[in-house]
């Protein structure tokens, strides 16, 4: 039993920055912590030592941002994003609205909470769109998030993805539960031809964790959703569970072979272990806490070992490949810190889940990379060393499987065009992302945060706060409490049972 890390975040009653310590405790990561107020806080921050420490040795950092707003109060009061923070944008995330047709009883946004935001004008889209290039720049931010509440609840959402790419975002996501998508195929053939992608909100394979998790029974909705894609011809899928344990912790084996059998258009799943912010109970903390290294666990128990946990990384390790694949790093920044997300891709072959970096001697090609970045070498002898390398680390057997996908596309601008263009279509990507909350918020992590909130704000102007900074405090600030009430839910559940009829 040790102190590993000092860090600060947050007291879960008043959000108060506080001094935490992370402690090694019988082979698990605590956070630790002490409100003058309110008391002593302890959490679960990763269930595996070992894990930790294995994501740890990835830890990369980004090239940190020269166009930041003056930091005035400290960290994290001051994102805007400040001077201080160390990364990029990976992908901006705008709530388009806060309506919702759902009312999840786990929603981190609080959607179709009272005191809601309502709907982003267009004016006010674009804003925050330009800004998020203003601030990012030399760099291009090349991905947006179009989430709400249910963006897909505005009619004009085809043409905000239209100006989005306009504007520069070659890569567009819609978070989405799926409604109008199942209901509306006409609507889905619009998103289709904007080459936009869908995060589909996805909790199993079953009714049940859609009545404990959503309040119904979401499931004949999603498989309308993919009936829907392959009607249309559509192949822009990444399924993204919210993991809670006692809720659908005992389907993530269920969850990877159901995404890689349907891999022609499902491309990838990333799990999200809950976060306690939001609408969420909080009194069920201890009960359904879920960390990455439980995800890579269950994953490994409930394929049967078909993969295992050293099969995933931790997401920095991508920072050294996007360099490599876009000029050297002068125009790409993808870092998070480490012990925020993990990543594997799978092949699925004849019913079996073949974990890709199985071909890979990832540890020495890695280090060789990493070498070269530290000692700066040249953009060829760079380029040299990663042929080399790969030649030497990679299995023949995986380079059979790329070389028709390398020999007919052209280049890849970024690390997600890899992922999409270049993969073989039977790879699905599989992704864990653990998102903070008051209880385990590390202000380590939220520096190094790649997701960005693109908000408008009190004085009316555009700015861009850190994913879990925005759930876990400015949230509250931005838009009320604005909290349902149990009756205002028992209401609600009648109008949600009428909008999830199929036709
Ligand atoms: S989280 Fe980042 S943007 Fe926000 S105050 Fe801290 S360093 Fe600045
Ligand atoms: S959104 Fe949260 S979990 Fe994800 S990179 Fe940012 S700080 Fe880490």
């Amino acid at each position: 039993m040790r102190v590993i890390k000092t860090t600060k975040s947050l007291c879960p009653v008043d959000l108060r920055v506080l001094d935490a310590e992370l402690w090694e405790v019988d082979g698990q990561v605590l956070m630790k912590k002490s409100c003058p107020e309110h008391g002593n806080f302890e959490d679960v921050y990763w269930s595996d030592y070992k894990e930790y420490l294995r994501a740890e040795q990835y830890r990369d950092h980004g090239i940190g941002l020269s166009n930041g707003r003056e930091p005035k109060v400290g960290c994290p009061r001051d994102c805007g994003l400040c001077r201080n923070h160390m990364t990029h944008t990976t992908l901006l995330i705008i709530e388009l609205t806060n309506r919702c047709n759902l009312r999840c009883l786990i929603c981190f946004a609080q959607a179709g909470a009272k005191n809601g935001t309502g709907d982003l004008s267009k004016e006010q889209l674009r804003s925050i769109l330009e800004y998020a290039q203003e601030i990012n720049y030399p760099l291009r931010v090349r991905g947006v998030g179009n989430s709400g509440g249910e963006p897909t609840l505005r009619d004009d959402l085809p043409e905000i993805i239209q100006m989005e790419k306009e504007l520069g975002y070659d890569y567009v996501l819609i978070m989405t539960n799926g409604l109008r998508l199942a209901q509306d195929i006409d609507y889905f053939k619009k998103i289709r031809d904007l080459d936009a992608w869908l995060y589909l909100q996805f909790d199993g394979v079953t009714p049940e964790p859609y009545i404990k998790a959503r309040g119904l029974d979401l499931w004949p909705i999603k498989q309308k959703v993919l009936e829907n894609a392959r009607k249309i011809g559509y192949n822009k899928i990444a399924l993204i569970p919210t993991l809670a344990k006692g809720i659908n912790d005992d389907q993530v084996g269920d969850m990877i072979r159901f995404s890689a059998e349907n891999s022609d258009i499902i491309k990838f799943l990333v799990f999200q272990p809950v976060s306690f912010s939001g609408r969420i109970d909080t009194t069920k903390l201890k009960e359904m806490r879920i960390t990455n290294s439980d995800v890579i666990r269950l994953a490994e128990e409930q394929t049967r070992g078909e993969i295992k946990k050293g099969d995933f990384f931790s997401l920095p390790m991508n920072q050294t490949l996007a360099r490599m694949i876009t000029k050297g790093g002068q125009n790409q920044d993808f870092c998070v810190h480490p012990h925020c997300g993990l990543i594997s891709i799978v092949d699925y072959e004849k019913g079996k889940l073949i974990p890709v970096p199985r071909y890979i001697d990832n540890e020495k090609l890695y280090k060789n990379m990493r070498k070269g970045f530290e000692l700066k070498w040249s953009r060829p002898r760079m380029m040299w060393s990663l042929m080399t390398s790969s030649i030497l680390h990679i299995s023949p057997k995986l380079w059979f499987k790329l070389l028709p996908k390398l020999l007919t596309t052209r280049s890849s601008k970024s690390i997600t065009s890899l992922l999409t263009n270049w993969l073989p279509e039977t790879w699905l990507t599989i992704g864990i992302m653990h998102f903070m909350d008051p209880y385990n918020f590390d202000l380590d992590r939220v520096q190094n945060c790649a997701l960005h909130f693109g908000v408008i704000g009190k004085d009316s102007k555009p700015r861009l706060i850190p994913f879990c900074s925005m759930n876990s405090i400015h949230r509250l600030s931005m838009n009320g409490k604005g909290e349902l009430t149990e009756a205002d839910l028992i209401v609600l559940a009648k109008s949600q049972e009428q909008a999830t009829q199929l036709p």
